[in-house]
This record gives structure tokens, C-alpha cells and sequence, in this order.
């Protein structure tokens, strides 16, 4: 968690000043999150593809990041190492020599 600690602290600090950790179990965040989700997506929502407005994307954005950090927060998760491991599963699931250039799924490579 090193690397994000700076900016996970501040989500903390906004959180705890307002007591909303009681708020904040897994479950909910999880929603929270998929809530801001749907609002990036309502974005781009019956638009062409870079039809945007940049500074709600970041707004988005942010609300997604702080839940995520939140949430692996809340499951004292370390991002760097959850990250990696993933990367190590997708790099299993997509080989360089079958994945390279193809966007086709890995269970159709
Ligand atoms: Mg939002």
C-alpha cells in the first residue's frame, strides 16, 4: 500500500471526519462502486466514442478510485501485490504468442 498511502490517507481522513466508516462495510462499497461505475458509463451513454466531457470523466474516475481504495481498505489488501497477481493470471490466461494484436477472449484463443 505504500506507493498510494499519501492519497489513501486523505479518503480516510475526509471519512473519519464525517464518521462514515460505520457506512462503509464491504458489501456497500462494493455497490458504491459499481454505482460509480454506471456513472461513467452514463457518459458516454448514446454518444460517439470521445464525445465526453473530460472533467466529469475525472470526476467519475475519482469516485470509482476512492471506493476502490476504500474497499481494499477495508480487506487490508496491498494494491501493488493484488495488482501483480493479477497481471500474473491475465499473462496465464493470454500467452503473448496466442494474445498479441487479438482482442478475442482467453477461452476462444
Ligand atoms: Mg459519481
Amino acid at each position: 500500500m505504500e506507493g498510494f498511502k499519501t492519497i489513501i490517507n486523505k479518503i480516510l481522513e475526509f471519512r473519519d471526519e464525517r464518521d462514515w466508516e460505520q457506512f462503509h462495510n464491504s458489501k456497500d462499497l462494493a455497490l458504491a462502486l459499481s454505482v460509480e461505475t454506471s456513472e461513467l458509463l452514463e457518459l458516454f451513454l448514446w454518444k460517439d466514442n470521445e464525445d465526453f466531457n473530460l472533467d466529469k470523466l475525472k470526476d467519475e474516475l475519482a469516485d470509482i478510485l476512492m471506493y476502490a481504495f476504500l474497499l481494499v481498505e477495508k480487506n487490508d489488501l496491498d494494491i501493488n501485490q493484488i495488482i501483480l497477481d493479477k497481471i500474473k493470471k491475465n499473462a496465464d490466461k493470454y500467452p503473448v504468442d496466442k494474445a498479441k494484436g487479438n482482442s478475442t477472449k482467453y477461452n476462444e484463443l
